[in-house]
């Protein structure tokens, strides 16, 4: 702690505190404001500094401390840093009292503009007609152009003596009690609430520090909140540097700084939850957390119509993973029906009222959000919050709903991107690992399914692996006799009748023209069983139509895999046990040792 710092502690704000020589804090310890009016007075003799005057609230005890100093009429220059009521309305005051014919008005020509509105007579000192200085006794005062979305015109003022910037509203805060100094890093937090909610960008937040960061500064007075000591100086900077800024002018309802700066900070961890996880579990967890902090929530749920018009579910119940549903809630598919919206507007929350209490009162167990996605013109999904009590604050619900409506809307929209995508995507895989005629597993699926599992035996003495291949038998003659369509008729009656046959654990596929191979674990002796089986059922086939009549019937190759053998080589010796069947005349199995 500085020597200067030890001797404020025990100051006393109903005095003036001279905190650097010849500079005095004149303000006032406002009760039940959070907004603190500082005032200083640069002590000059008779060329003395008022930098940012006060209201009209404030001035009388600005005016005592003053006195307590110097005289008033000492003051010539009076430095209004901006134009807002609570620093320049007590300008009007000012004029009666001052008596001498050079007091100015130190400002910049926008704050002029608008200041001339107050009709006081004092002349104005324009700082961009004077270089930006103002040469004093024993120093020269540099103001520094710095605007910010509160004010386009602001500047702050920096005196190279104390190393003292007095900055306005650009290091304000709103502190809980007065506090001349700032204690410690803390501060910033003061700081949050009065930036998020004055200042839409961060950008400009960034350009007035960087103007303000280059001057050698020892101490930074502000308006409001607290004076910042050197040592505090980097801190703060930083922080205002990286904080977000303008989020909450979507909010409507409460002017609660404080409130509105929490829910800020929910918001911001949001949108990291957002970036960071991909799962929307954790995403709908953190949302439902956030909307109970203001409203006594039981479950958040959704209900989301996909790219196939399925309604899906996702809730607590499935830990948000979400699942088809045939069931929907009836007041939820009211919202899906009625809420075809055709305009931009996008979506608004509804309160659900489902019954009245004993004495007729609205209560509401629900709150039913429809959500319409950007492109669309219905609603798309419905958001469902279960209330735990009767809640009745009707604008309350309303007010948090709509703070929440955009980042449960891109929320769930993310997730249902996502889940389409996926859902296309396999799709376009079922596609190619299912042959379109007969409905069994092509060749690709083989491949990637078939060799993974062979991969997985490998090591595996006791695996009954068999590859049963089959072919139908003079099969061209079909095609000759009846015609392409009819020989496609008896294809797919093959191949239902392998399905048939086939336990979910075999795997039936259609390698090529009328040839199919299919996998088991049934060992040697019971693949020939198998083969047989299906060669039976295929040759006792009652076909229909104009092939009625016919007697198809199909050739089969047995082969039991061996250890560590490839699915080429397994493939490759059930073909010749098929082909040994074809040669002994067709219609029967025949089985490799
Ligand atoms: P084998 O008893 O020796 O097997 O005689 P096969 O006539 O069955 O033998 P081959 O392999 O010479 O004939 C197969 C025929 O199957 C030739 C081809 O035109 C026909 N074919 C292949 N794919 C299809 C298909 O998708 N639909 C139809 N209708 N015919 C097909
Ligand atoms: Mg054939
Ligand atoms: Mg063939």
């Amino acid at each position: 702690m500085t020597g200067l710092e030890q001797k404020l502690e025990n100051m006393d704000s109903n005095h003036a505190i001279e905190i650097a020589p010849r500079i005095w804090w004149v303000g006032h310890e406002q009760k039940d404001d959070p907004f603190q009016c500082h005032v200083y007075l640069i002590e000059q003799g008779d060329q003395s500094v008022l930098i940012d005057p006060g209201s009209k609230l404030t001035i009388a005890n600005t005016l005592r401390k003053i006195n307590e100093v110097i005289s008033f009429t000492s003051i010539k220059y009076f430095v209004c840093q901006h134009q807002d009521p609570d620093i320049t309305g007590s300008l009007e005051l000012i004029e009666k009292l001052i008596c001498r014919d050079d007091a100015v008005i130190v400002t910049h020509w926008r704050t002029q503009m608008l200041l001339k509105h107050y009709a006081v007579d004092i002349p104005f000192w324009l700082i961009e007609d004077n270089d930006w200085q103002l040469e004093l006794q024993d120093r020269t005062l540099s103001f520094c152009f710095t605007p910010y979305a509160h004010f386009p015109g602001a500047f702050t003022t920096f005196d190279p003596k104390s190393g003292i910037m007095f900055s306005s509203d650009l290091f304000g805060g709103l502190t809980d009690e007065f506090s001349l100094f700032a204690k410690d890093e803390t501060y910033l937090e003061c700081m949050k609430p009065f930036h998020q909610h004055y200042i839409p960008s961060n950008d400009i937040l960034q350009y007035a520090l960087s103007v303000i960061e280059k001057y050698p500064m020892e101490m930074i007075a502000p308006q409001h909140g607290s004076i910042i000591p050197k040592k505090l100086i980097p801190y703060m900077i930083d922080g205002l540097k990286s904080l977000d800024c303008g989020l909450y002018l979507l909010l409507r309802g409460t002017t609660d700084l404080k409130k509105l700066s929490k829910f800020n900070e929910t918001l911001k961890n949001i949108t990291k939850t957002m970036t960071i996880f991909r799962d929307f579990k954790e995403i709908s967890e953190a949302l439902f957390k956030l909307i109970q902090s203001e409203i006594p929530i039981k479950a958040l749920d959704f209900y989301v119509r996909d790219i196939d018009e399925d309604i899906i579910y996702f809730g607590k119940n499935n830990h948000y993973r979400g699942h088809v549903i045939t069931e929907v809630p009836e007041m939820v598919s009211r919202v899906f029906e009625t809420k075809k919206v055709s305009s931009k507007e996008g979506s608004s929350c509804e309160l659900y009222e489902l019954r009245h209490d004993k004495v007729g009162k609205n209560l509401y167990e629900c709150l039913l959000i429809p959500l319409i996605f950007p492109d669309k013109e219905s609603t798309e999904a419905v958001i469902l919050i279960r209330l735990n009590s009767n809640e009745n604050d009707q604008e309350k619900m309303q007010r948090v709903v709509e703070q929440m409506i955009v980042p449960l809307q891109v929320s769930i929209e993310r997730e249902m991107i996502y889940r389409d995508m996926e859902k296309e995507r396999e799709k376009i895989y079922q596609r190619s690992i299912r042959d379109p005629l007969t409905n069994l597993y092509t060749r690709i699926y083989m491949k990637d399914v078939v060799q993974k599992l062979l991969d997985q035996q490998n090591r595996d003495k006791s695996s009954k692996t068999v590859a049963i291949m089959m072919d139908i038998d003079h099969f061209k003659k079909v095609n000759d006799t009846y015609g392409h369509s009819q020989g496609d008729v008896v294809l797919q009656g093959v191949a239902s009748c392998i399905l048939e046959q086939c336990r979910s654990a075999d795997i039936p596929i259609r390698i090529g023209g009328e040839e199919f191979v299919i996998f088991s674990q049934v060992g040697l002796d019971g693949a020939f069983q198998f083969a047989e089986r299906i060669r039976n059922h295929i040759e006792n086939i009652k076909w229909d139509g104009p092939v009625e009549g016919i007697k198809i019937t199909a050739s089969f190759g047995v082969a039991a895999r061996q250890l560590d053998e490839t699915l080429e080589m397994l493939i490759s010796r059930a073909d010749v046990a098929l082909y040994k069947a074809k040669h002994q005349g067709r219609n029967r199995t025949c089985v490799v040792e």
